[in-house]
């Protein structure tokens, strides 16, 4: 039967292809009834998984040097967990009294336990009932074999190009897992348009469609798709008559793209010769190649959290030197922006280890980014002394995420010179002069930019989060997906503000959140004075087409009267004369 989902679509595009479920609902496991004769066995299966686990914790620990207190906290509540009888012991009883599969047994047990957990006043005591659910997930996943993974890695790869990922829900560590691979598009029930899952999928140039509420319930493996990542729409089993027509506008598509690729090496400047700097935001240093083919003047962020979202270990400084090194090395002289680690909110550091946080407390408001390097010396020392160590292969900037305190742009300028002093220290070389940039995406930054300006090289727009905290939309909820709006005039109004007061004293500044790489905003950035923008590879050569087309000396003063304009209708109406 066919039918239409609807959602947010989030990166463009159309594919074409087969669908492939993507499990993560590990709890939801199979009720078997074992015959009598493999209870025995059910029971050396589930202590071969007990000990498994515990082992995997084990080795855990003893790679996490520099890893927060809390992961060697959670490590800890887990392995006690682990030895508990409660749920080392009891599952056996189940296995053989009710002859349940291990699995089931556990389920049940868990479920048990949860109850009890429910039931204390004590809202610590309480909380644990997360870490009960999640040494079991992590049991039933040893019992399953890594399911959702297994899903992927067992997709062959020949025939990845035609597979459609089906989740109820992707976070940023399982999309980053599919730069790996060459899906056709991904789809989910859950997700903002500028969450970090959605931003992924721009990145790898592939179609998305999020927040479409049931398609995981709905859609079956194998079923064909059609993802229109453009305008959010999913056609399950398409017939013919649609499918030809799909099949006609992906070739427009491929048209389209190949006639911006000759656009690769033509100057980016203006109509009246304003030159506009075009950068790359990467993930991995895996990106440099679609970056330099793109034909981006430099990295103007590198989101160096990705390096190891996937894997809930910390790369150590050698490991991330490399990462720096093969990107600077790979740009061959162009300035390459790194990021220092922006951990928290939906890219969670341990996932495991803040789930019961997530509940309590508001991630995106709490101890993310700058926060969490500055509360983890260690972890911010590793980070700053590689990258300064990779400042010597070519031109690094160093870019502080979510600032918002004058103190925190201090503590962290102190913290780069002693990991600058160390390495004098130990006599390795590095930039000396390596220029600081902070981001500005809170509102109170834009606000009081005056601090940032003085005590910084350079400034980079994250729009992403400086729209998600001036409206109060979190970026990642599909559900207030439509609230979720750049053209807000609040968010014009400090856009506005902090490129007027930059260009007063003579500081660069850059947006490099996803509304540099919307080429309908081009213009309306031009007009207000942007000069840099940083956008996914993918986006670049659309918005140098817009550059090129574009007039400063006509934009800039229509902005203007634009600027003042705040009812939405007639900011959208003015947006659409200034593109037409
Ligand atoms: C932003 O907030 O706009 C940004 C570029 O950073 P991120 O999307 O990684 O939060
Ligand atoms: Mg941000």
């Amino acid at each position: 039967m066919s039918f239409i989902l609807h959602g947010l679509g989030v990166s463009g595009g159309i594919a074409i292809g087969r669908a492939l479920l993507m499990s993560h609902a590990t709890l939801e496991v199979a009720h078997l009834t074992l015959v009598p004769r493999l209870v025995d066995k059910e029971i050396e299966r589930f202590d071969r998984a007990i000990s498994a686990v515990k082992e995997e914790l084990i080795l855990m620990k003893e790679n996490t040097e520099h890893a927060p207190a809390e992961l060697n906290a959670f490590i800890d509540i887990h392995t006690m967990f682990l030895e508990d009888p409660e749920l080392a012991v009891k599952p056996r009883d189940i296995i053989r009294e009710r002859r349940c599969n291990a699995e089931w047994a556990l389920v049940q047990q868990m479920e048990h336990l949860v109850e009890q957990f429910e039931q204390f006043d004590d809202t610590y005591l309480r909380e644990r009932k997360f870490d009960v659910v999640q040494v079991v997930e992590r049991v039933v996943k040893e019992l399953l074999g890594h399911p959702g993974r297994a899903t992927l890695k067992n997709a062959k790869k020949s025939k990845e190009e035609s597979l459609i990922v089906v989740a109820h829900d992707l976070s940023p560590a399982d999309t980053i897992s599919f730069k790996e691979h060459r899906f056709a598009a991904f789809i989910t029930d859950v997700g903002g348009g500028t969450s970090h899952t959605a931003i992924l999928a721009r990145s790898m140039a592939i179609p998305a469609v999020l927040g479409l509420e049931n398609a995981r319930a709905l859609i079956r493996d194998g079923e064909r798709l059609i993802v229109d990542g453009l305008r959010g729409v999913v056609i399950v089993n398409p017939d013919q008559r649609v499918l030809e027509e799909y099949q006609l506008r992906q070739e427009q598509i491929e048209l389209e793209r190949n006639k911006l690729r000759q656009l690769k090496s033509a100057r980016s400047e203006t109509i009246d010769g304003v030159a506009v700097q075009l950068f790359a935001n990467i993930e991995l240093p895996g990106d440099v190649p679609m970056a330099l083919e793109c034909g981006a003047e430099g990295i103007g962020l590198f989101r160096t959290e990705f390096l190891f979202l996937d894997r809930g270990d910390m790369p150590d400084e050698k490991e991330q030197y490399e990462a720096y090194k093969k990107v600077v090395k790979g740009m061959g002289g162009r300035p390459v922006t790194i990021r220092t680690f922006d951990l928290g909110a939906d890219k969670d550091l341990y996932p495991e280890a803040s789930a019961g946080d997530r509940v309590k407390t508001n991630p995106a408001l709490g101890r993310r980014a700058i926060r969490l390097s500055l509360a983890e010396p260690r972890m911010f020392q590793t980070q700053l002394r590689a990258i300064l160590r990779a400042s010597k292969y070519g031109p690094i900037k160093l870019l502080i995420p979510m600032l918002a305190h004058a103190h925190e742009i201090d503590q962290t300028l102190a913290a780069l010179e002693q990991a600058k002093s160390s390495l004098r220290g130990e006599k390795m070389a590095f930039d000396e002069n390596i220029e600081v940039g902070g981001m500005i995406e809170i509102p109170a930054a834009a606000l009081a930019v005056g601090l940032f300006l003085r005590r910084l090289d350079f400034l980079s727009i994250g729009t992403n989060d400086l729209i998600q905290y001036t409206l109060a939309i979190d970026r990642a909820d599909e559900q207030v997906a439509a609230l979720y709006d750049p053209l807000h005039p609040a968010v014009l109004m400090l856009l506005a503000h902090t490129l007027a007061s930059a260009e007063k004293v003579g500081i660069p500044v850059s947006v490099c959140g996803e509304m540099a790489g919307d080429e309908d905003l081009t213009r309306l950035l031009l007009g207000m004075g942007l000069r840099i923008f940083s956008m996914h590879p993918s986006q670049i050569l659309r918005v140098k087409s817009r550059v090129l087309k574009s007039d400063v000396s006509e934009v800039g003063p229509y902005v203007r009267k634009m600027l003042r304009l705040d009812e939405p209708h007639k900011l959208l109406e003015a947006l659409e004369k200034l593109n037409g």
